[in-house]
């Protein structure tokens, strides 16, 4: 079986070239390696992900050279994850969760203040067989969330860019959500499920998700997968050091083409921040392929300064 690597890009808004950066380095990887490249649209989120924007994407990577193999959308695809969801109630390890973002917030300690949430188990049934009876008749009224346990243990793996990774989910997440109150599908059980069904061998992806692989390894291991090699990049920062963000105009790559740069500008910039070639000068990704190699992929995040003139106003 060849290798198979994805991008999988969520579609609430233009690409920046922190997305670019992702996508090409993933790309270049397949490429380099004879493999075929997904495009799979991220559009789970049913407040922030607009089709015009999928249909930027696809009309961004084109223009880059980006080309791909094979190409789904998550909102296709909620039967194949009701499915797989039902797999892991039938295994007894799904709850009901009726709590609120603001009951959460109360229950956390004040140390955790990176941002991350983890959850107390405030809703885990001390019976797990009878977790699932008289949900209609809860009396918050509200609809549950669907939490799945998460053993008291380490989950460790090895990053083929990081090394030897350990999490602990009982203490890094706690019981984590696969199914929103509203319905909506949470990216944890729809990004295991279809890097599964859909063959990827190779995740390529910003580190800012290197601590996310470990719940997914332990989605891969109940429902029986093979788990992908993860590969995660160092971030692209601006000279403060904090990541990219799309709010800034001189890297939204609409602004960048609207002011008439070309991609083999785009991209030998990229490539050339990403330690692939040695001078920023104009390349095409397909001109890349030979070139790439991750041992010149540097571990710390890359600092970068304004890389485009765009028209402000
Ligand atoms: N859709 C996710 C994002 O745009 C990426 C998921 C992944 O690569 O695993 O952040
Ligand atoms: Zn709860």
């Amino acid at each position: 079986m060849p290798m198979k690597g994805r991008f999988a890009p969520s579609p609430t808004g233009r690409m920046h070239l922190g997305n670019v950066y992702s996508a090409l380095l993933s790309w270049l990887s397949v490429r380099s390696q004879g493999g075929a490249w997904v495009l799979r649209i991220e559009d789970l989120d049913p407040q922030r992900s607009r089709r015009e924007f999928a249909r930027q994407i696809e009309d961004d990577l084109r223009w880059l050279g980006l080309d791909w193999d094979e190409y789904f959308v998550q909102s296709d695809r909620s039967e194949i994850y009701t499915h797989y969801l039902n797999v892991l109630g039938q295994k007894g390890l799904t709850y009901p969760c009726y709590c609120t973002r603001a009951d959460i917030m109360a229950t956390q300690a004040p140390h955790e203040s990176d941002g991350r949430i983890v959850y107390a188990g405030t809703c885990r049934p001390k019976q797990l067989e009878e977790a699932w009876l008289n949900i209609d008749a809860h009396p918050s009224g509200r609809k549950p969330a669907t939490r799945i346990i998460v053993p008291d243990e380490e989950i460790s793996f090895v990053d083929a860019h990081y090394g030897e990774q350990s999490v602990n989910l009982a203490r890094h997440c706690g019981d984590f959500v696969l199914r929103r109150a509203d319905g909506a599908w949470a990216y944890q059980l729809a990004v295991v499920v279809d890097d599964a069904l859909m063959g990827i061998t190779e995740v390529v992806r910003g580190r800012d998700l290197l601590l996310s692989a470990p719940q997914q390894i332990y989605l891969y291991r109940l429902l029986g997968f093979e788990t992908p090699t993860f590969c995660h990049l160092p971030l692209l920062c601006n000279l403060a050091g904090q990541r990219l963000c799309k709010r800034d105009k001189s890297l939204d790559l609409g602004e960048i083409r609207k002011a008439g740069h070309l991609p083999e500008a785009v991209i030998g910039k990229l490539a050339f921040y990403a330690g692939i070639i040695d001078h920023a000068e104009p390349v095409s990704a397909q001109e890349l392929v030979s070139e790439f190699s991750w041992n010149r992929v540097p571990l710390e995040d890359i600092l970068v300064g304004p890389l485009f003139e765009v028209n402000e106003e």
